[in-house]
């Protein structure tokens, strides 16, 4: 007892911030001074002007910025068009089953389902953008990129949805890379199986730059959520208590498909070759594993994220109340620097002493 102790991550505000987001830089640094470039909690002092009009203004104008500066990248790299006019809804992070990229993909595949059967509704645009490695004996990882490329190709050259659903998967993910797209994100996908990512750290890169989570309690999320403010995170999916009774349930996933109509129509598309010119092998594989062995609880969660994305689409629309919780996402993240790790690490575990 007292001897097992914890310092929850951070990351350093000069290169996640500073360095990379010169243009809320500028504004933070007009707004409460430069003190935050070595205490980041006094960025606490935005939250008495995330209600004024001028500074919202300012910060949409940041966030604009950012927006184009990767939209010319992307061009220039990849030859690929963005709307900057949409929402740039980014998960960012090494593939793997339980940060579930895949449920992302099938809930993308489901807003386009829905978009084609009611081309006319009032649906809030969105550039769906993924980014990350596979390990290089990890299949499953490395099909599920290839579905999302896959249905990406498809999506894309839909006349109905084009100018409201877009997918990018720029190659290479890498910390390069990140110091571009971190800054020009709306919202940020940290949706991992609730117990089962230990700290997470692109989380905090994203929410300081201004881009509220949609995620599950797991992880850092939890501290995130409450220094940012509940209001300010769009929460869904099981407890890990409640994933642990889910598993006990024989045959949990296949029922949560089947009492899903959209997880079930997505599957059978994916099934019947939609994506893959016909091909209804290619994704056997993904398939298999939803229906029978899903331990990462993806059947169980997709409705629940199905519908918080769309509470995330209405608040978006509302530009004051948007603006509000993402720049009080960059108000409440100052706890997060490494800096505080460090010297949590340096008093509590090492008994080190600082020289300053
Ligand atoms: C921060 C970072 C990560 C970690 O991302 P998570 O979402 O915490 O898994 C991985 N790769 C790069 C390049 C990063 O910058």
């Amino acid at each position: 007892p007292n001897r097992i102790i914890n310092q929850t991550n951070g990351i350093t505000p000069r290169r996640w911030l500073y360095s990379c987001n010169p243009a809320l830089r500028g504004l933070i640094n007009d707004t409460i001074g430069t003190k935050w470039h070595t205490d980041l909690e006094q960025l606490q002092d935005l939250n008495a002007h995330i209600d004024d009009a001028g500074f919202q203004e300012a910060f949409r104008a940041a966030k604009s910025a950012n927006k184009n500066r990767m939209a010319a990248w992307l061009k220039d790299r990849n030859g690929v068009t963005l709307d900057t006019s949409a929402m740039f809804d980014i998960q960012i992070k090494r593939i793997h089953e339980y940060k579930r990229q895949h449920m992302n993909i099938l809930e993308t595949i489901a807003l386009w389902n829905e978009i084609r059967d009611n081309p006319t509704a009032d649906w809030t645009p969105r550039v769906k953008v993924f980014g990350g490695k596979a390990a290089p004996g990890y299949a499953l990882a490395k099909l599920i990129i290839h579905l999302i490329n896959d249905v990406a190709a498809t999506i894309n050259n839909d006349p109905v949805t084009r100018d409201k659903l877009q997918i990018v998967y720029p190659e290479n993910y890498n910390v390069s890379m990140a110091e571009i797209l971190i800054p020009a994100s709306d919202l940020s996908e940290q949706i991992s199986t609730a117990g089962k990512e230990a700290s997470g750290t692109g989380n905090m890169k994203l929410s300081l730059n201004g881009s509220p989570t949609i995620g599950t309690l797991d992880g850092a999320n939890v501290e995130i959520r409450d220094h940012v403010g509940h209001d300010n995170f769009f929460l869904f999916g099981l407890t890990a208590a409640e994933a642990d009774a889910q598993r006990a349930d024989h045959g949990y996933a296949r029922r949560a498909i089947e009492a899903s109509p959209r997880l079930s129509r997505v599957l059978g598309q994916i099934a019947a070759g939609v994506f893959s010119g016909g091909d209804r092998y290619r994704y056997s594989d993904i398939l298999h594993n939803l229906y029978e062995n899903d331990y990462f609880l993806v059947s169980c969660d997709f409705d629940n994220y199905f519908a918080k994305q769309r509470e995330v689409d209405a608040v978006y629309s509302d530009v004051t109340r948007w603006t509000r919780m993402a720049a009080a996402n960059t108000a409440g993240m100052g706890w997060f620097s490494s800096d505080r790790t460090i010297s949590g690490y340096a008093q509590d575990i090492w008994n080190a002493h600082s020289v300053t």
